[in-house]
């Protein structure tokens, strides 16, 4: 099972990008939206991936540090900036609002979430087909609710890397993997293209996820193992 693992670099790459600075990318490509979470600890935001994998709860934007004085994390999140435009939760929201008045299919969203600094890996595709406004304690936040897509292609002149399932190694487990196998191939030692591999094919029963049983293989050695299973 693939979950490709891309470094910051390849990851801009792949949605054309010099950069991504932001979390919240509506339309970053013309079909389609990208968001980076974190899952970890010491992250900014509140996100979070579901037991089974197909549903993620992806915390909106806070506005703008644009002083000393002011901490954005006591702020509500808002939908527009003080000029009027919306902010990317505006647009998130707006979206929805049309998906669910009929006038558009979801937002399809790409979701990379990050492994370790500098270490990025696909999530997959997911609809963004929900959200709710949820008081944190101390203020209003968004939480925008996205669900798996499934198999599909977003565009037809590029091939999209397809993550089935595969989501669901837990990022605990995903970076103890990484540190144990040092980044790279554990067959060949190559450091690119690398994917978390995990042994047993949900199909084929494979249930519970352990580093044991989830290893670091470029994407050639991946291909020749998928080439024997199949
Ligand atoms: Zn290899």
């Amino acid at each position: 099972m693939l979950d490709e693992i891309l470094s910051y670099r390849e990851m801009c790459g792949k949605e054309n990008v010099q950069t991504l600075q932001r979390g919240m990318n509506f339309r970053l490509n013309p079909n389609y939206s990208v968001i980076l979470m974190s899952q970890r600890k010491n992250a900014s935001y509140n996100n979070k991936i579901y037991e089974n994998g197909l549903t993620i709860e992806y915390e909106g934007h806070d506005i703008a540090k644009t002083s000393t004085r002011i901490d954005p994390k006591n702020i509500d999140q808002s939908l527009e900036y003080p000029s009027g435009r919306p902010t990317p939760n505006g647009l998130f929201v707006k979206s929805i609002a049309n998906y669910k008045s009929g006038k558009q299919k979801p937002e399809r969203v790409k979701v990379y979430e990050k492994v370790i600094s500098g270490v990025w890996s696909l999530k997959g595709i997911f609809d963004l087909v929900d959200y709710k406004i949820v008081e944190d304690g101390k203020r209003k936040v968004f939480r925008f609710i996205l669900t798996h897509s499934g198999l599909q292609q977003l565009e037809t002149n590029q091939a999209v890397s397809l993550v089935p399932r595969s989501r669901l190694i837990p990022s605990e487990v995903k970076k103890a993997v990484w540190k144990r196998d040092g980044g790279k191939c554990v067959i060949c030692g190559a450091d690119d293209e690398l994917h978390f591999d995990h042994d047993l094919p949900y199909s084929k029963g494979g249930t519970s996820i352990t580093t044991a049983n989830v290893k670091l293989l470029c994407a050639r050695h991946n291909l020749q193992k998928s080439d024997k299973i199949e």
